[in-house]
């Protein structure tokens, strides 16, 4: 059997003009809200969490809101949980520096990363660079490790980006406490209403990168699932809410936007590290095409007619769609047994 080119063309029409007719969704894109970011009125232990950001017990309340009052407004709810192994390159004292020591005035860490052959985010591998190229970094403006551990110095990069430095390229790690460890605080508040049908991603599961944002790496080289997982339940509106909104919301809101999303932030179900980053990393998104709204825009919304369609409408859509739909169907099968022919 053969198959003609201009099966495939009409083949290929006719996916797109169904696609076009398939049910477009949305998902409540939940941020790292996770005890390891919150105060401890609402921890599970009660203590604050090991990178606690601020007003964060006001947050879970609103949150639980949006989901018990909102609900039909998502199709699905993804909860990204940022969960660190041990020695992580992003807690300063696995380089002997202090947490938030890129706020002292020399920025972030320099790194020299790779890609990995394996293309798995789990492989991917950043290493100091004063690790790779001591020569190529000044400490006296740039900010260096203090100390040098085998622990660091396993990181495939430290030998890769020394043997070929063309393999490498070059980005910086902000320094943070210890913080969500895999045997941690990494849960998330037993107070923050869940379902065990919500979607879960992990990130900044490898010990030599880190990830900002739910879809890849802080490489940028490497996606995480999300992408294929909400392509896979046809959502293109991503309602973004969580922890920080200048840090892992602000990076998984451009990356959802560069992937194709609708991208919708709701600002006051987020909660922010510092100010300025906060209305920098607001300003950005908005810029770049996200809209910004308040929890009281989501309240006045509407359900979607899809879930509580008037029975006129309904079936206008069932007998617009179904009939579409069969002729599809008829005319791909006389095609489908025309190239068996040929
Ligand atoms: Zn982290």
């Amino acid at each position: 059997m053969k198959t003609s080119g201009a099966a495939y063309t009409f083949l290929a029409i006719a996916a797109r003009f169904y696609g076009a007719y398939a049910a477009e969704k949305s998902a409540l894109l939940m941020i790292d809200v996770q005890n390891c970011f919150c105060e401890g009125n609402v921890t599970s232990t009660g203590e604050d969490g090991s990178l606690s950001v601020e007003d964060t017990a006001s947050l879970i309340p609103v949150l639980n809101e949006l989901r018990e009052e909102k609900a039909c407004l998502f199709d699905s709810v993804v909860r990204s949980q940022d969960f660190h192994p041990s020695n992580h390159i992003s807690f300063g004292p696995t380089h002997g520096l202090d947490p938030f020591s890129h706020l002292a005035g020399k920025g972030e860490l320099p790194l020299r990363c790779v890609s990995p052959a394996s293309g798995l985010m789990m492989d991917a591998s950043c290493c100091p660079t004063y690790h790779v190229d001591p020569s190529s970094i000044d400490c006296e403006t740039q900010l260096c490790p203090a100390t040098t551990t085998d622990a660091v110095l396993e990181a495939p990069a430290c030998t890769i980006c020394q043997e070929t430095p063309e393999e490498c390229f070059d980005t910086t790690q902000a320094m943070w406490t210890n913080h969500c460890l895999q045997d941690g605080d990494s849960d998330f508040p037993s107070m923050l209403n869940t379902l065990s049908t919500d979607v879960i991603v992990q990130k900044g599961t490898g010990t030599f990168v880190d990830a900002y944002s739910a879809f890849f790496d802080n490489t940028q080289r490497l996606k995480s699932e999300l992408d294929n997982t909400l392509q896979n339940m046809d959502v293109t509106t991503l309602y973004v809410v969580g922890i920080a909104t200048d840090y892992c919301v602000y990076y998984s809101a451009l990356d959802a936007l560069k992937l194709g999303y609708k991208v919708v932030v709701i600002e006051d179900a987020t909660r922010g590290i510092a100010p300025e980053t906060v209305e920098a990393a607001l300003v950005d998104m908005a810029e770049k095409g996200a809209a910004i709204v308040n929890v009281a825009d989501i309240m006045a919304m509407e359900c979607p007619a899809k879930e509580v369609p008037s029975p006129a409408s309904s079936s206008a859509i069932t007998v617009g769609i179904g009939s579409h739909n069969s002729i599809l169907v008829a005319v791909g099968f006389v095609l489908l047994a025309a190239c068996v022919m040929m």
